[in-house]
């Protein structure tokens, strides 16, 4: 038996049509939300990820303000930028793309973001909002990770949910999202003593490791379903460089359903930033929450 595969980029084209339906919808009540993306330097792929954060952006029918300033600026010029679009009307949403360079620490920099407008669900209120089950802006890759998750089993009540990576901006949040998804969530970590034994037990498996291949199909439970955030880039057998996630391939002999690398989360994040900056434009204006 072989897993279905979860169509990622299916499924993310699918919210990206309902948020440009949402965004026609509120444009005849004067309303178009905007998302200002933040970019310090000039590293090669954060660019590529901010032109296509910003094309996703216009492509929904909505406004992108794109901000780059160069290497070498100061912390305070970061974070003067990030007060004046705090206190832009036509700002739905900002993001500050990360990493930042040496010298600007990324808390200060997140901190100083409206949490109204804080469209990458970082900052510490939204992260504590989520901690207490209370309403906010969530982190788009875990929200896409549980989307995917739901396309697969729609109920993940009872499940016995591994979360394998526990930074701030995958591994925790993905579990604050299952365990209000009703999931027995477990977090596991680099310190974690004999993981495939943990693994073997889970009914729901993400993987946010970022070691190409690591989770190995022998580990899987029959019939779960895994998904895959890692993005490692490794030189193939060609000698042409190619993308693998943190799970085996081997793993699709096994599971229930599996995410894809490439083609699993990686589309669902720019989907579901799109879909916060209308929720975030929503709520400025006082409107109820857009069913996306
Ligand atoms: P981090 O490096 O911040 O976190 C990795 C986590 O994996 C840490 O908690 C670490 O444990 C844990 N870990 C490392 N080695 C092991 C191991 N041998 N066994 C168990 N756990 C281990 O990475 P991110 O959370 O930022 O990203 C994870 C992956 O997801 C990366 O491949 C990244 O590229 C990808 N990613 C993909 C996105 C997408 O859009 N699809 C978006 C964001 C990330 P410890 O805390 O103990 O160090």
């Amino acid at each position: 038996m072989s897993a279905r595969i979860i169509d990622g980029k299916s499924i993310a084209a699918d919210l990206r049509a309902r948020v440009a339906a949402t965004v026609r919808v509120l444009d005849e009540q004067s309303v178009r939300p905007g998302l200002a993306v933040v970019l310090v330097g000039a590293d090669p792929a954060s660019e590529i990820y901010v032109r296509s954060k910003s094309r996703a952006v216009m492509e929904a029918g909505m406004r992108a303000f794109d901000h780059k300033l160069p290497a070498d600026a100061s912390e305070a010029d970061v974070l003067a930028l990030v007060r004046k679009l705090n206190q832009d009307a036509d700002v739905s949403g900002i993001l500050v793309q990360l990493p930042l360079p040496a010298q600007i620490d990324p808390h200060k920099v997140i901190e100083a973001i409206d949490p109204a407008k804080d469209v990458d669900g970082f900052h510490p209120l939204n992260a504590g909002r989520l901690a207490r089950g209370l309403p906010g802006l969530v982190p788009c890759t875990p929200l896409g990770c549980v989307i995917l998750a739901k396309t697969a089993r729609p109920s993940l009540a009872g499940l016995n949910a591994l979360v394998i990576g526990r930074s701030g901006i995958v591994g925790k949040p993905v579990a604050q999202l299952l365990l209000a998804e009703d999931a027995t969530v477990t977090i596991a970590h680099s310190r974690t003593a004999d993981l495939p034994a943990l693994t073997r037990q889970a009914d729901l498996l993400v993987a946010a490791i970022g070691r190409p291949n690591y989770v190995k199909a022998d580990w899987i439970k029959p019939g779960a379903i895994v998904i895959d955030v890692g993005i490692n880039r490794i030189a193939g057998a060609d000698g042409k460089s190619r993308v693998v996630g943190d799970v085996d391939a081997g793993a699709a002999a096994v599971a229930g359903a599996i995410t894809p690398v490439p083609g699993g989360v990686g589309p669902m994040t720019i989907a579901c930033l799109l879909a916060n900056t209308v929720r975030a434009a929503c709520a400025q204006r006082g409107l109820s929450a857009p069913a996306l």
